[in-house]
């Protein structure tokens, strides 16, 4: 184990498009074009780093799609319950 170095959390399909979710729900825009679609990139546990950092503990890198962005690379700080796909609405939930 490497000290100092947040856990990269694996994400699939489902829990990649969760988190996309969880972005949109938060509003967020691109800081280099305003768009507001990304592609999501890695996500950290924070934990390990800021054990007592509250809610907002995993680091969601975001690459904006727009091909042109000036600034096309950013993250968005979501809690656990806000990106793990296996939170609650797995068994019956809605299609779509
Ligand atoms: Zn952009």
């Amino acid at each position: 184990m490497t000290r100092g170095s947040p856990e990269r959390i694996p994400l699939d399909a489902a829990g990649t498009d969760h988190v996309l979710r969880a972005v949109a729900n938060r509003g967020w825009r691109c800081t280099g074009c305003g768009g507001d679609r990304a592609r999501v990139g890695e996500v950290l546990d924070l934990r390990l780093l800021f054990p007592q950092g509250g809610s907002d503990a995993y680091l969601v890198a975001l690459c904006c799609c727009n091909a042109t962005c000036s600034q096309p690379r950013d993250d968005i700080r979501l809690g656990k319950h806000e990106f793990a796909a296996d939170a609650g609405t797995a068994a019956g939930g809605a299609p779509g």
